[in-house]
């Protein structure tokens, strides 16, 4: 574990709860400040979904990103973190009355349309506000990214987006449409991507699509790629930021952009991902014929990743510095897929350690529920402990 833990601070401190290491954050905005200063056409956005704690939003907000939102309420937060409404971007297959007409109350940067029936809605609540929406198209360009298949969202098969086929008969209807400006298009092919060559092939397929625009004279100011890039679960301390010279890079070369034409970025995980760690103390070593439990006060209930889509996150024995043994360390929800990891090598365990869950800053507390009426956890910065 990361030595600058403050194990020796945490002993009054209920768990499980949720640490963020604001000097990482800090170091990885940092990071992506000055590799994207690289370039003088690059748009940052943060996908707020991958952790809406307000004390990270906060921090984030002050290195001048915008907000990728997913919802109204992701809207809201993006704006009581400080992010300015002209930085704020709005995607999403399912957008309700009340969140198009907040992100229209706002004057927000951009809705990114998923399909007509969307583009039909919006331009209605426009006309009743007496504005015009800036909308991009969402496009399902139809590529597989190589991660778990729950999270790839760029397939013909996904939800998301509109498809190739349907895109110019759509830019059509929406010409017709007065309270809609068409500012760009928008990409997310998925997440936890770590093989730049399916970002190369986002890159192509972006290529060809707006080749086949500019044949029907349509040319668009932003080309927005979404997010994706993925972080080292096996290895956090010794890949704690993620490579985003390489992923700028890979854009700068492999995307031909029109003059003046500027590339939006929503990076989420690859922000926060290696900030947080579940913090959690061990109740109970189950020793059977079969096997070892180790039993700990974290549940999905507080980091559902491994039951929903089996990730990998490292564990670690802070307590111990005994001999490794072999357990399956298991949360106490009553569910046989609360289990966190199963024959994974830790150090002795015995009730009371404290166990770390490492690189969950992304998708962990935000995902966290109440089931068995259990209290979510709780998330605290360096700063606070
Ligand atoms: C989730 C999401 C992102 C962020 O994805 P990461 O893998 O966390 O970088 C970006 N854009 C959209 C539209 C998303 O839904």
């Amino acid at each position: 574990m990361n030595t600058n833990f403050p194990i020796n601070k945490i002993h009054n401190i209920k768990t499980p709860f949720y640490y963020y290491d604001s000097g990482l954050l800090r170091n990885t905005l940092n990071i992506i400040d000055k590799e994207r200063n690289k370039y003088n056409n690059y748009c940052l956005h943060y996908a707020i979904k991958a952790n809406s704690n307000p004390k990270i939003l906060k921090i984030i907000s002050q290195y001048g990103f915008g907000a990728d939102c997913v919802s109204g309420g992701e809207i809201q937060a993006a704006i009581d973190a400080g992010f300015p409404v002209s930085k704020i971007v709005y995607a999403g297959v399912g957008k309700s009355d009340w969140e198009i007409n907040l992100g229209l109350d706002n004057d927000i940067s951009c809705f990114n349309v998923e399909s007509l029936a969307e583009l039909e809605v919006i331009n209605n609540l426009a006309s009743k506000h007496n504005k015009i929406a800036n909308i991009a198209f969402r496009i399902n360009p139809n590529i597989g990214a190589h991660t778990h298949a729950n999270i790839t969202t760029g397939l013909a098969e996904n939800k998301f987006g509109i498809a190739m086929d349907d895109l110019e008969a759509i830019i059509e209807k929406a010409k017709r449409l007065k309270n809609i400006s068409i500012i760009g298009l928008h990409f997310h092919i998925g997440s936890q991507i770590l093989d730049m060559s399916d970002f190369k092939a986002l890159c192509n397929r972006v290529n060809d699509i707006q080749d086949k625009l500019e044949q029907l004279g349509i040319i668009l100011k932003n080309i927005n790629v979404g997010g994706g890039l993925g972080i080292n679960y096996e290895h956090p301390d010794e890949e704690p930021i993620p490579n985003f010279a390489e992923y700028f890079s890979t854009y700068a070369k492999h995307l031909r952009l029109r003059t003046g034409q500027k590339v939006h970025f929503e990076l989420g995980r690859s922000v926060v991902g290696q900030c947080g760690t579940l913090i959690t103390r061990l109740l109970y070593v189950k020793e059977g014929s079969f096997k070892k439990f180790a039993i700990v006060d974290a549940g999905m209930t507080d980091l559902i990743r491994p039951a929903l889509y089996h990730a990998y996150h490292k564990i670690e024995n802070i307590s111990s510095s005994q001999e490794t043994e072999v357990y399956d360390v298991v949360g106490p929800i009553c569910e046989s897929s609360d289990v966190f990891a199963k024959s994974v090598e830790i150090n002795k365990c015995h009730r009371g350690d404290i166990i770390a869950i490492r690189s969950a800053g992304a998708y962990g507390e935000v995902m966290a529920s109440q089931y068995n009426c259990r209290e979510l956890p709780k998330g605290y910065i360096t700063e606070e402990l």
